[in-house]
């Protein structure tokens, strides 16, 4: 078990100073990587902590009390994201998405959120600020959040027997207590919630039908995520991942459902439809179906490294260059070679072999 323990530390600190070019184009919010994909979403992991040890995400014999999490010198604050957000904005950066660990667990998120509500995007719009969350604590952040000026929010849950879900979150957290965050959620005046259901096979594929079934007619949006090989603690198997193909079949033979067309360009999520029209679902399909040629995602760590890829190995430590005072363009400029030179696809490249690489761990980078 220590020995796991070390990985995982080694892991966070495998990061590079990033270069800082001598010139780079200025910002001109149109960024693009090697593969021709713009830089348009980032996702900020505002703490590493969480109050749940989901089996798949953070297993307790890897977080347990003897794990380093980071010491509050090492977070960035609430001033050096929102800094670092306006430069990602620059670049092309139109969505943030808080998550963590369980971002609710750092204290007033809301200031952050109303700080990062006044940034704009390159053509003056309000930024499209998210939360992914647990929801355990919602009922005594929504309205602030709403206040602040977050735009939508996404939970997880993984299932609504409440044996299953005291299992996967391994804390024994009552389904009950999701259920009342995404009340107080819509209470506080979010629409079209989200929720994310992670399907690990054996685990609780039984409770997908279920699930659909509970949220129909809800107006929030239940979204079935295959099991990933993230991180490198949580003992991925492709045995253990239930296809999106799969999930769509079993709800379809108990609700029919039809495709409907994505939202916009890089959707996550393929979205059906209801056949009665009482809402809609999604499937997110990062291992049966890659969707790295539109992913326009980066990913900003607790500590500050950005990383460009969900399963990268290593990362780009921005916040050496903010602490070191270096200048906005000069981390601007940083910022623009790191995507310039952006190549990552490893969801199109995935076998069993490249799933046992040491890939850096979501609670740290972010889900
Ligand atoms: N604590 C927050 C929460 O529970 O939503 C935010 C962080 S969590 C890492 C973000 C999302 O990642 C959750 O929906 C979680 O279920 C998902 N996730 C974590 N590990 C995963 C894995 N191995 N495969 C697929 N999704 C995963």
């Amino acid at each position: 078990m220590t020995t796991k323990i070390i990985t995982i530390v080694d892991q966070l600190s495998a990061s590079l100073v990033p270069l800082i070019p001598a010139y780079t184009p200025a910002p001109s919010g149109m960024l693009s990587d090697t593969r021709g994909r713009l830089l348009r979403d980032l996702r900020i992991s505002v703490t590493d902590r969480c109050n749940f040890r989901c089996t798949y995400c953070m297993p307790k014999e890897v977080f347990d009390r003897g794990y380093q999490f980071l010491p509050q010198s090492k977070l960035l604050s609430f001033e050096e994201i929102t800094r670092m957000t306006r430069l990602f904005v620059a670049h092309g950066v139109e969505k943030i998405r808080l998550t963590g660990g369980e971002p609710l667990l750092r204290k007033n998120l809301e200031v952050l959120v109303e700080m990062l509500a006044a940034l704009k995007t390159q053509d003056g719009k309000p930024l499209d600020i998210s939360l992914t969350t647990n929801a355990t604590l919602l009922p005594k952040k929504a309205q602030a959040l709403k206040a602040a000026g977050l735009s939508r929010v996404t939970v997880s849950l993984d299932s609504l027997d409440e044996a299953t879900f005291r299992a996967m979150n391994d804390v024994d957290f009552p389904v009950a207590d999701v259920l009342n965050g995404i009340d107080a959620a819509h209470d506080a005046g979010f629409t079209s919630i989200k929720v994310n259901m992670v399907v690990k096979k054996g685990v609780n594929d039984q409770d997908i039908v279920a699930m659909a079934r509970h949220f129909k007619g809800s107006g929030h949006i239940v979204r079935f995520i295959e099991f990933m090989d993230v991180g490198s603690s949580n003992g991925w198997r492709m045995n253990d991942v239930v296809s999106s193909a799969e999930i769509i079949r079993m709800i379809n033979a108990e609700m029919p459902i039809i495709e409907v067309q994505s939202n916009y360009t890089g959707e996550v999520a393929q979205r059906w439809a209801y056949a009665d029209g009482s809402g809609e679902i999604g499937v997110i399909s990062s291992v049966t179906q890659a969707f790295c040629a539109s992913c326009t995602r980066a990913r900003l760590s607790t500590d500050g490294k950005l990383y460009t890829c969900l399963f990268a190995q290593s990362g780009h430590d921005l916040r050496a260059l903010m602490r070191s005072g270096k200048s906005d363009t000069q981390i601007a400029s940083a910022i623009w070679l790191i995507w310039n030179q952006r190549e990552d696809r490893y969801s199109e490249l995935r076998t069993e072999e490249t799933a046992r690489n040491k890939k850096v761990e979501m609670s740290y980078i972010g889900g």
